[in-house]
């Protein structure tokens, strides 16, 4: 069957024809790829069309498919069982590896999605500061726990509106949304309700609206006015974490802010290696508040699968080595700069950053600092030249919000042959 075929028999069963919603091409318009096996940096759809894969599953895929250590590792979990639901080992030691990479932690628990850990990480803050209220960003996707599916009210610092159905109003009434990069707008939030937040929830680097960094001076004002405060300032690193920095972005801000570190972080993606796998962790005495020690309550029958962790585990031991974010982040700044250069000499305004192995672009003369302005960037642009990619058999995210993704498996061959095709699809 080809892919036309494929999404006509998808969407009599599955809503939409696709089991999460982004990958239906819905913003970009046209026919999915139904993806039938991936080697390294491409992969091969129903049709057998190879593609240069920038997605690498939305993340996780930081050695390329079918890393030889990955797949070893994952046979041999395999054959000893698929799910036990009791402790292993192996969820000690990916406990322990974790630990290791990102000191602002003591504890760590691990589940099975980011949405899971990002929902459980603000029921732990707020059960550890016995407070209800919290603040997120515009543009930011902690995935989709209720009370995170909250887009800003009208007016400045205002309590926010679902962004689906089938939230109640009341159940986001406690959550806040403000600009990122706001100063004036945190600084308010936290002069009005300061004393009611139970947690800050933020992407450091948010990738769900393409690549915008926290500024260093606003990420400084977010700290100190969370420790000021007594609100938890929660790191959204499941894109970010162990892709943009071993340390993940904390470990960026810490060299640029000294002292820093946020009270509890979130992790997933790469962690998992592709398989689903999560986590939270923060210092023990908060971390001492779930069950069964303490009285807030999170649970999960998969959680710690001995397969996922044996992927997690593997993967965390190549990226570990040395030299692999110093040539993981050469070659993702080549793919931008390679990318800013073919714009240039098209005369395309295009404006591109990228850290370790992710990366955005935008056509726009500058880099938005916030979602509004990444509404402002050319989306007709974007669309036209996602599809002119894709025919050339590369395979940027199909929606200009989405960050993009280099893996160690990517030559300069491949990054070559991306610069080569956007010049083409440009002329
Ligand atoms: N947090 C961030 C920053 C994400 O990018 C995502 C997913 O893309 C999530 C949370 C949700 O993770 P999952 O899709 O594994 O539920």
């Amino acid at each position: 069957m080809n892919n036309h075929e494929l999404f006509e028999r998808a969407q009599r069963v599955i809503p939409g024809g696709v089991n999460s919603p982004v990958r239906a091409f819905r913003a970009v318009g046209g026919t999915p790829r139904f993806i039938a096996r991936a080697q390294g940096p491409h992969m091969f759809d129903a049709e057998g069309k190879r593609y240069i894969d920038y997605i690498g599953s939305w993340g996780p895929m930081i050695l390329g498919h079918g890393h030889p250590a990955v797949l070893e590792a994952v046979q041999k979990a395999a054959l000893d069982g698929f799910s036990f639901g009791a402790p292993t080992e192996r969820e000690v030691e990916l406990a322990e590896e974790i630990l290791s990479l990102v000191p602002s932690m003591e504890q760590v628990r691990l589940v099975s999605s980011g949405t899971e850990a990002a929902m459980s990480a603000l029921r732990l803050a707020r059960g550890a500061t016995g407070r209800k209220k919290i603040v997120k960003f515009e543009g930011c996707y902690h995935g989709h726990a209720d009370a995170l599916l909250v887009k800003a009210g009208s007016g400045l610092a205002t309590f926010g509106n679902p962004t689906s159905a089938g939230v109640p109003p009341e159940v986001v009434q406690h959550t806040l949304v403000l600009e990122y990069n706001n100063l004036a707008q945190l600084d308010d939030a936290f002069s009005r309700h300061g004393p009611e937040i139970a947690c800050v929830m933020i992407e450091p680097i948010a990738g769900n609206m393409n690549f915008v960094r926290a500024s260093v001076p606003f990420m400084t004002r977010l700290r100190e006015l969370c420790t000021k405060h007594g609100a938890l300032l929660v790191f959204d690193e499941v894109m970010t974490g162990f892709r943009v920095a071993l340390g993940g972005a904390q470990s960026l801000y810490a060299q640029a802010i000294p002292g820093f570190e946020p009270d509890m972080s979130v992790f997933g993606k790469v962690i998992g290696g592709g398989m689903p796998l999560a986590a939270f962790g923060a210092k023990r005495a908060v971390m001492e508040q779930l069950a069964p020690l303490g009285p807030v309550y999170q649970a999960g029958t998969l959680s710690g699968n001995p397969i996922a962790t044996a992927c997690g585990l593997a993967t965390l031991r190549e990226i570990r080595k040395p030299g692999f974010f110093e040539a993981l982040a050469a070659s993702t700044r080549s793919l931008v700069d390679g990318l800013l250069g073919a714009a240039k000499d098209a005369g395309v305004p295009m404006a591109g950053d990228s850290e370790g192995g992710m990366f955005g672009f935008f056509f726009a003369d500058a880099l938005p600092q916030n979602y509004g302005a990444v509404l402002a960037t050319d989306k007709e642009r974007f669309n036209r030249f996602f599809h002119g990619m894709l025919d050339e058999g590369v395979y940027f995210a199909p929606a200009l919000y989405e960050a993009g993704f280099v893996s160690a498996a990517h030559t300069a061959d491949d990054i070559a042959d991306t610069v080569q095709s956007a010049r083409k699809v440009w002329k």
